[in-house]
């Protein structure tokens, strides 16, 4: 029997390849496609800064723009709440008289607690995996027994020749809304600010990836990837895969496509490579679930006493240190950091300031514009030395990676606002 659906938009900003949201269309005979502004979100972190700073608050705007305008050229709309999930539930049952939510699976214990407890309520949730690259079905191994360690892992994949998952057919038309009576409740809509390093939403997500492949710049990224300037040392999809304004295997389909024209190389093999640890960082999820948030991380080290007044020098970039303020104003700025920076501040944070990893972490949840909550406390916990990692921590030599990847000072130069010369 057909029914009305609520389908709720969660990081998965998009129609393209949105197994749930195509599966919604197709079991509902009426739609009511929903985003949440939650409370939470909006709250201050327990160090006393914003969970979701500016940057990713206008990406995000400006992602849910696009989505509303894709749904309107299928005749379908968005409805845009701000509070708690549950209440705004409870005001979507009364009026459709549905309590049956789609969505998809978010394995973090935060949106895990969100959906069993909107399940007591009475609602029935049915939420799909689908921010992987790869199936988990098609893993060599089941996701509890996944190998600890990243290299293992990849292996395991290749060895069994494992491709990424087809990307989802085109979607069914949507169903149609039912006529509520909403406006109370509903976000006020107001176009968003254009700025920004990175513009949120599907057809630029879209728009990006083709770019990046019809420039040919994966063929030099295995080259330029550890790179701290510019647009194109790394492909930049993070801000878009975060938000699900685009899927990995969207991404992945077009590396085939362009290795099959123009031949495989050791960029294509590398970017491959490096939505693999975005997919290890996921699965370690199935496999270690709340373990991953607790203070301790899997290690038994205790943690570093919080310090405000540090914390502070190292996040408003003043810590004398010049690689890595120049690198902590870079992130306020942009709301971006290339990776190799993001890994020498967290390693000065954790180690020379012997700061505590958690504030670090909650620091880059507030100011990255692709924060993913997956990729973050993954990369966190393998810097810490509290994730799988057998190393046990991955401490940076500033000064060496200073004279690696910033030997002529432009980068300082640039956000420090000094002169190179
Ligand atoms: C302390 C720390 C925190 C991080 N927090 C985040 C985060 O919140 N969100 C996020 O998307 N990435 C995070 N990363 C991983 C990585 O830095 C970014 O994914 C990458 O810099 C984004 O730029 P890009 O898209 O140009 O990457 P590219 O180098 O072009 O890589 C292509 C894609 O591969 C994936 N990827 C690459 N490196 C990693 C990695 N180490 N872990 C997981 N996935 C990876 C990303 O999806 C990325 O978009 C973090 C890394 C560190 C060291």
């Amino acid at each position: 029997m057909m029914s009305t659906i609520i389908y709720w938009f969660r990081n998965d900003l998009r129609l393209a390849d949105n197994p749930a949201f195509a599966r919604a269309c197709a079991e509902a005979s009426q739609l009511v496609p929903i985003y949440i502004h939650q409370d939470a979100t909006e709250e201050f972190s327990r160090w006393d800064f914003p969970r979701m700073g500016r940057h990713r608050k206008q990406f995000l705007k400006q992602a849910l723009h696009e989505l509303k305008h894709q749904l309107g050229a299928h005749g379908a709309s968005l409805l845009e709440f701000h509070g708690r999930p549950e209440d705004i539930f409870s005001v979507l049952r009364d009026q459709t008289q549905s309590d049956l939510i789609y969505c998809e699976q978010i394995e973090a214990p935060e949106e895990i607690a969100q959906v069993d407890h909107i399940r007591k309520m009475g609602f029935t949730i049915t939420s799909f995996w689908q921010s992987s690259m790869l199936d988990p079905k098609e893993l060599p191994f089941a996701l509890q027994n996944m190998p600890d360690v990243f290299t293992k892992f990849r292996q395991d994949i290749e060895r069994q020749g494992l491709s990424h998952a087809k990307p989802a057919e085109l979607l069914r038309p949507i169903p149609p809304v039912p006529l509520l009576n909403l406006e109370l409740h509903q976000e006020k809509n107001t176009s968003p600010d254009q700025s920004g390093l990175f513009r949120g939403g599907e057809i630029s997500a879209l728009e990006h990836i083709k770019q990046y492949f019809d420039r040919g710049l994966v063929d030099s990224y295995k080259q330029t990837r550890n790179q701290l300037m510019g647009m194109d040392f790394s492909s930049k999809f993070s801000p878009w895969l975060a938000s699900g304004c685009c899927s990995s295997r969207v991404i992945a389909e077009q590396l085939r496509s362009y290795e099959s024209m123009h031949g495989a190389n050791e960029g294509t093999y590398w970017l491959w490579f490096e939505l693999l640890w975005r997919d290890y960082f996921r699965f370690l999820h199935f496999k270690y679930g709340a373990s991953l948030y607790v203070p301790k991380g899997l290690s038994d080290k205790p943690v570093n006493i919080f310090d405000q007044k540090k914390f502070l020098q190292w996040s408003s970039g003043q810590t004398g240190e010049a690689l890595i303020d120049a690198g902590m104003r870079e992130l306020s700025e942009t709301g971006f950091l290339s990776n190799r920076l993001r890994q020498v501040v967290a390693s000065y944070w954790i180690y020379d300031m012997n700061g505590d990893w958690r504030a670090g972490a909650a620091w880059f949840e507030s100011q990255l514009i692709d924060y993913d909550v997956y990729s973050n406390q993954g990369n966190w916990l393998y810097i810490a030395g509290r994730g799988t990692d057998p190393r046990g921590g991955r401490p940076f030599n500033v000064w060496k990676q200073t004279q690696d990847h910033d030997p002529d000072g432009i980068y300082r130069a640039k956000w420090l606002g000094i002169s190179s010369d």
